[in-house]
């Protein structure tokens, strides 16, 4: 079995959905579990129409985020009354929202929840347009149990355990497409792992179901040795350890989750990232130590920062010190 992560850059539009879509039912044969992102700035959308609500008019804002996933129903030929349960609780929970003037963090959540509960009903409404057999799966319906720290959830340790259980229920040769980034607590209140928290749901799932490979699909030929907006000669990394992915993350590489490599790394699963644009790269492979010690796997940089102090050791303990004019380089 392999896990295949899309982000919200790869499910932007119909026809990356469609492009997602094919990639998925080519690799049948592998048992793929799917786990999607919200279409590309939806979560972004959602929180400010949240926001919105509290204090103003939010019906605009929610219109917005509607009618973009009532198009892509419409371009890829989807049953256009697919969504339409999920988009009136939407609206319902906004407008409860906005009679309150209030808006707690679990509110905030569960209006998050509606960008990945939608964009996987529609991916699997795609892949099954292909004459695959496939289903959307809420991941809290499947096992994914968290604290109840909401904006920033972790799981709970019966998380794994359950997630097992509940996947080998689901029949052999059915594909699973599972929304990423969310949760519910033991209390049943929807939950969010934290911005980008779908690569936390894959490292997840792979852990718990021993997965061959954890693929986290991009729109890039994966890790680079630098930003490519800034070093015109960056390259493409084959092979990175867990440890130093970790550290990226930490430093600030943006291309994934900071607790996202965890339960792959704790569980020995060969992590990929992969480009939905050039399917035959093989990408980044994250694994363990890969031997080579003494070498500058990447570079990464932040901005704001005028002054770099270097340490020595396991740089996730790494400092870094704002100050007002450069000091050293
Ligand atoms: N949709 C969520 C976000 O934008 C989770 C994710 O994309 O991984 O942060
Ligand atoms: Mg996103």
């Amino acid at each position: 079995m392999i896990i295949m992560k899309f982000g919200g850059s790869s499910v932007a539009d119909e026809q990356k959905i469609n492009n997602v879509a094919e990639i998925v039912k080519a690799r049948a044969a592998e048992n793929p579990v799917v786990v999607v992102s919200a279409l590309g700035g939806v979560t972004d959308s959602l929180l400010k129409a949240a926001k919105l609500a509290q204090s103003s008019d939010w019906k605009e804002a929610a219109q917005k985020v509607i009618s973009r996933h009532r198009n892509v129903l419409h371009s890829l030929r989807l049953e256009s009354s697919m969504l339409d349960e999920d988009i009136s609780e939407l609206e319902n929970t906004l407008s409860a929202i906005s009679s309150k003037k209030q808006l707690s963090r679990s509110a905030l959540d569960l209006v998050a929840s509606f960008g990945e509960r939608m964009s996987s009903k529609i991916v699997a409404a795609c892949i099954r347009s292909k004459g695959m057999k496939c289903a959307a799966y809420n991941a809290y319906d499947i096992g994914m149990v968290t604290d109840s720290n909401f904006g920033n959830a972790d799981i709970l340790p019966e998380t794994y355990g359950a997630i097992r259980r509940e996947l080998s229920r689901i029949g052999k040769g059915t594909i699973p497409v599972i929304t990423g980034y969310i949760g519910k607590d033991r209390n049943g209140g929807i939950t969010t792992l934290g911005r980008g928290g779908s690569y936390y749901t894959a490292s997840i799932i792979g852990a718990a179901i021993g997965a061959e490979e954890i693929q986290i699909w991009t729109d890039v030929n994966g890790i680079m040795t630098a930003d490519p907006n800034v070093v015109k000669d960056a390259r493409n990394i084959k092979e990175i350890s867990y440890q130093e992915e970790a550290e990226l993350e930490f430093l600030g590489a943006k291309t994934l989750h900071p607790k996202g490599i965890l339960p792959a790394m704790q569980h020995g699963i060969f992590v990929r990232v992969l480009n939905t644009m050039n399917t035959g790269d093989s990408g980044t492979k994250i694994c363990n130590d890969i031997g080579e010690d003494s070498r500058v796997a990447s570079i990464t940089s932040r901005s704001g920062i005028d002054a770099i102090i270097l340490l020595k050791g396991d740089m996730l303990s790494q400092e870094t010190i704002p100050c007002t004019r450069p000091l050293a380089y």
